[in-house]
């Protein structure tokens, strides 16, 4: 009798998630152990170049020598008091926030869903309070294609049926309008509006770029209307753009910034709201909180995150790279009937939104063929491949990652 062969390694870490852990992913088959700035290892010892960098949580890359150290200090110091007491490491950390924020206050949260709903809360609280919206009347502009997280509230105004679909009865006063379209927001703002929420660039939408203008259009319209402008810069934030906020491209400052993913470097979840006293000062003890909000390790990483965005190589060195990725996507584009190459390509900072063409691989076949040759992506709404390296990757990284781009589209498999 011959033995069969053992199950990889990989195939028996996947079962046992399948089995034990709910379905609401499908990733890729690859199981990965081990990650050092843009580069991850799977249990099998392949190498991966990471271009998804979760989701841009990961924009320091793995591991970052000054982001662990800083949370080590602080694991060995104190972890958690709960705003119940104060701790030494939220002061600082809020102070900082408000600086590269510029604004006068912030609110810490943990994940960016809740981060979103901090938003929304402060937002009807201000509408009553300050604008004088009659009560329950407040209305929150959003846009078409949106993706500001998983509450049930947060899904009422999301237009993704599979995010949406089963979760009713749905949370009312929000209303809907095309991404980009500045005549179609004017009209769905009035009396009851307290706030417009938009992500500057549409990160799960595809990497979607409004068009030139359109953010400061948004601006005017907020100030003529007297809402609130809220900037859900989770993902397009913290350097990914080349710039600090994807708002800073139209120097628009937003009245409310949402902040997530990255500000935790990749360690821990970490998000907060920041804005102006007149905004956030409608928030009384009591009326929000948070057990894990503003915990001293999530201060202290975030805090450091803080700082080396202030030092500002991060954003430099993304933009530049940003140019180099551009650059070398551009040829790739070809005509939409053909059976290679991409429809589209768009692309700001180290973010990229790569439409496939349709005679072609799926955006989840690509990826798997970028997978296949030691690249890691991954497809948004089936026909969008979303590249989001580490800003730590180098120029040798990026071409990399585009050689294996031409390879993967022109593979017969
Ligand atoms: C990821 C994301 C969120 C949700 O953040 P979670 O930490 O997953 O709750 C909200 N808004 C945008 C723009 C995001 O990209």
């Amino acid at each position: 009798m011959t033995n069969p062969t053992p199950p990889s390694r990989t195939t028996a870490f996947i079962e046992q998630v399948e089995r034990y852990a709910a379905h609401n992913y499908h990733p890729l088959p690859v199981v990965l152990s081990h990650g050092e700035g843009a580069w991850v290892t799977d249990v099998e010892g392949r190498r991966y170049l990471d271009c998804l960098a979760g989701y841009s949580a990961l924009n320091f890359g793995h591991g970052h020598p000054r982001l662990v150290a800083r949370a080590q200090e602080q694991l060995h110091r104190l972890t958690l008091t709960s705003r119940a007491f104060h701790n030494d490491q939220l002061g600082p950390f809020a102070e900082a926030l408000a600086g590269l924020t510029r604004t006068e206050m912030v609110l810490p949260m943990n994940t960016g869903a809740e981060a979103v709903e901090t938003a929304i809360k402060v937002s009807r609280k201000w509408g009553y309070r300050v604008k004088g919206v009659p009560e329950d009347a407040a209305t929150v502009v959003v846009m078409e294609g949106n993706f500001h997280g998983r509450t049930t509230t947060i899904v009422s105004f999301s237009d993704d049926k599979v995010a949406r679909d089963d979760y009713g009865p749905y949370t009312p006063g929000f209303r809907s309008v095309p991404y980009g379209d500045a005549d179609a927001l004017r009209a769905a703002v009035d009396d009851t509006t307290v706030a417009v929420l938009l992500e500057p660039i549409q990160g799960e939408g595809g990497v979607v770029i409004p068009p030139e203008g359109f953010l400061r259009d948004v601006r005017g319209i907020c100030d003529d209307a007297g809402a609130l402008m809220v900037a859900d810069e989770i993902q397009s934030g913290l350097g990914r753009t080349g710039r600090t906020f994807a708002c800073d491209h139209e120097d628009v400052a937003p009245d409310v910034y949402v902040l997530g993913k990255a500000l935790g470097g990749g360690l821990y979840p970490v998000s907060a709201i920041a804005a102006d006293a007149a905004v956030l000062g409608v928030i009384t003890p009591g009326s929000h909180g948070s057990t894990f909000g503003g915990n001293p390790l999530a201060a202290a990483i975030g805090h450091e995150v803080v700082t080396m965005l202030e030092e500002g190589e991060v954003q430099r060195h993304a933009a530049s790279l940003g140019d180099h990725l551009a650059e070398r996507l551009r040829p790739l584009v070809t005509d939409p009937e053909a059976d290679r190459g991409l429809r589209a390509v768009r692309v700001r900072g180290l973010w990229a939104g790569l439409d496939v063409v349709a005679a072609g691989p799926s955006g989840r076949e690509l990826c798997e063929r970028l997978m296949a040759r030691g690249v890691l992506a991954k497809d948004t709404h089936g026909s969008t491949v979303r590249l989001a390296p580490p800003l730590v990757a180098t120029r040798d990284d990026i071409d990399l990652l585009v050689d294996t781009l031409e390879d993967a589209l022109a593979a017969e498999d």
